[in-house]
């Protein structure tokens, strides 16, 4: 055996690679001794192999779902690359007529299921599409139990917003049965000293206060890494960065108070003038910084939350969330346990009661288990076909004429075909613009404006943070390696079996991993990032985050061996949109996309999904959901 692979081994062992705790159970040890079993395979070549690239799934109702998986990823490829342009042949026919069907099991399909019944009048009849092992598109969660302790974190969708109780969503919210959005959390009990913890992955990230800590490594020449805490409360003395740096990097945080030209509201001429460049020159007006400083220190985290880095975004992006849904406290982020998921369970419980064991309470609905049998019954109104791809949806015969919508879908390797009097296209764009068959020019050239940039989520469950609570911080940012930053988060309690948190307790940390290459055109930096993202191995990654984690806490009592107690990764292919200069007003004297796709049905066909606000938000999911179905029933359904 050659000598470097006797020291990979010896490296590997130490990381706590062979540690029982997340692939072994269903890897094929010979594969992995190999050391090369990924790294040259594509995600297609390994339906065949054994499973290196989904990984450990955790425990629970999603652990067959974490992230896009190797079918749906497939199917995608197989519909991306022609194979049905043509009317399949062989479809088996199920015979079924609905209403309506929606593609897309996301927030925004099952908010477009629960508009229909409810505004539908009686005996309206839906069916939901979805390509996962479960609902919920990115709103889904994964499951760990560490220590007998089930701790719950968030593959996509997180943080939910406490909305006027009086609006459209307020009410929303409460009609799922969200009845009491501001949520109660595990509290401290430790004799260690009380941190303050944050309720989301984003709060401390958002004020990084003096218990947050920067690290600084290869990057910046230091070797070991070293740490800054209470960065800004130092005024970043101490950081291994040039005086210039230093000192923009002041400026920026300085500058980050409300301005005072920034929108007034949507579309106003700020609006408008924001979205004819790019953020990354907004920023460095607003702040008087560099390209340099931004992309070495503040790209893609502060990148108005669309993925990619700021050089390709609308400026307009960093403020679009806030101009379409305006609320008056900063004090209103929640989170399920789980994420979003929460939203999406209960959804799915209003539509189909049996759905969910036990009752309708929030508590029950985040704990209990799915009823998988009770999602697709041919005498409920609404019913959700899970693990069901649909590859061609078109309207039989003429659109303007036509009665109906065919739409054929893939099922473990068969094609259905079902019709549907009017269907919802709510998947996103760069799966709707090939599935509809007959789409017209003008919506194939919007949707030909809508880019979307991968995330991975790998969600690191450990035993304990006692190494973060022995440097004095709950959250850390760093600007190499996998991800950017983390936090310890305190759990709302309907998911939490300890009603307490300390730095004893097992904790997830959740490590989000963009893929921005500045400098590249807005279309390459996606497919790149995908490309690697989709590239490397589940042990690819274990490895870089077990090593990471050792170099930046080794110093402070972290053993990877004995810390690490389970790793998920959820990769998303086309997680964000990502906006560029024009996408929300426009450009060339030409409408902006979104609003040639949102301005009419094309005949029986209506389009929803967050990707039509351009910003990423659970609630321009359930309004884009809302104006589809309102157009629908006003439209094409009118008996
Ligand atoms: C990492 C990350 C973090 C986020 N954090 C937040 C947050 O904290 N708060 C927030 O509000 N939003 C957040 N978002 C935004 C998130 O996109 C929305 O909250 C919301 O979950 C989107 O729901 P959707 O239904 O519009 O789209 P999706 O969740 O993408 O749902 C679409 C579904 O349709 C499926 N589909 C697509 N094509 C087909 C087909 N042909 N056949 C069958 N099914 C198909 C997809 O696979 C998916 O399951 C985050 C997004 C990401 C990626």
């Amino acid at each position: 055996m050659a000598v470097s692979e006797n020291n990979r081994r010896r490296e590997d062992k130490s990381l706590g690679m062979d540690q029982p705790i997340t692939r072994r159970d269903f890897l094929n040890s010979t594969l992995l001794a190999s050391g090369s079993l990924l790294t040259a395979a594509t995600p297609l070549q390994l339906l065949g192999a054994e499973d290196d690239w989904t990984g450990y799934g955790g425990v629970g109702d999603y652990s067959k779902s974490n992230g896009n998986t190797l079918e749906v990823l497939a199917a995608g490829h197989r519909i991306r690359d022609g194979e049905f342009d043509r009317l399949p042949a062989n479809f088996i026919d199920t015979g079924e007529m609905f209403d309506c069907v929606v593609v897309g099991g996301g927030i925004s399909g099952l908010a477009a299921a629960l508009f229909l019944l409810r505004k539908g009048g009686k005996n309206r009849t839906c069916l939901v599409l979805d390509n996962h092992p479960v609902f919920g598109g990115e709103a889904k969660r994964n499951e760990f139990v560490v220590d007998g302790h089930r701790l719950m974190a968030h593959q996509g969708s997180a943080v939910f917003f406490v909305q006027y109780p009086h609006s459209f969503l307020g009410r929303f919210y409460d009609s799922i049965g969200l009845k009491a959005p501001r949520l109660q959390y595990q509290k401290w009990a430790s004799p260690a000293k009380e941190m303050a913890l944050s309720k989301t992955p984003y709060d401390m990230l958002g004020s990084e206060p003096a218990t947050y800590g920067l690290y600084f490594a290869a990057k910046f020449s230091q070797k070991p890494g070293v740490w800054l805490i209470d960065p800004w409360g130092k005024k970043l003395e101490g950081a291994p960065i040039s005086e210039s740096a230093r000192a923009e990097l002041l400026k920026w945080r300085a500058g980050l108070q409300p301005e005072e030209k920034r929108p007034q509201y949507w579309g106003d001429e700020i609006s408008r003038h924001l979205d004819s460049i790019t953020l990354e020159e907004h920023m460095m007006r607003r702040f008087g910084i560099s390209r340099e400083t931004i992309r070495t220190f503040l790209s893609p985290v502060e990148g108005g939350g669309s993925g990619l880095g700021p050089d390709v975004l609308s400026a307009y992006a960093d403020y679009a969330a806030d101009m379409l849904h305006p609320l008056q406290s900063d004090d209103t982020d929640q989170m399920f346990p789980g994420g979003n998921t929460g939203i999406a369970r209960l959804m799915v419980k209003t539509l189909i009661p049996r759905s969910i064991a036990g009752d309708d309470s929030m508590e029950a609905v985040c704990r209990n288990h799915l009823n998988f049998a009770a999602l697709d019954q041919p005498n409920s109104p609404a019913r959700i076909r899970l693990n069901s791809t649909a590859v061609w949806v078109k309207h039989d015969g003429d659109p303007e004429k036509s009665e109906s919508v065919s739409v054929l879908y893939l099922r473990a390797g068969r094609i259905y075909r079902v019709k549907a009097r009017s269907a919802v296209m709510a998947g996103g764009g760069w799966a709707t613009k090939h599935v509809v068959r007959d789409l017209p020019q003008a919506q194939q050239g919007a949707y030909g404006q809508f880019y979307r940039s991968p995330c991975l989520m790998a969600n690191v469950a450990v035993r304990n943070w006692r190494f973060l609570y022995n440097m004095g911080i709950t959250g850390f940012r760093w600007f190499e390696g996998v991800g950017n930053y983390t936090e310890v988060r305190k759990t709302a309690l309907m998911g939490a079996d300890a009603a307490t948190i300390g730095p004893d307790s097992p904790v997830v940390l959740p490590l989000k991993v963009l893929y921005s290459y500045p400098g590249l055109p807005i279309a390459d930096q996606g497919h790149r990032g995908r490309g690697e993202m989709l590239a490397t191995s589940f042990r690819e990654y274990e490895r870089r985050i077990r090593e990471q984690f050792t170099d930046m806490f080794a110093r402070t009592g972290f053993d990877a061996r004995r810390n690490i107690a389970g790793i998920i990764l959820n990769r998303w292919g086309h997680a964000y949109l990502n906006p560029q200069p024009g996408f929300f007003f426009g450009k060339d004297e030409k409408p902006a996309p979104s609003e040639v796709l949102r301005a009419t049905p094309f005949a029986r066909i209506a389009f929803a999904n967050t990707d039509l606000a351009g910003i990423m938000d659970h609630r321009s999911s359930i309004l884009e959901a809302g104006r589809a179905v309102g157009q629908l029933l006003d439209q094409v359904l009118t008996d």
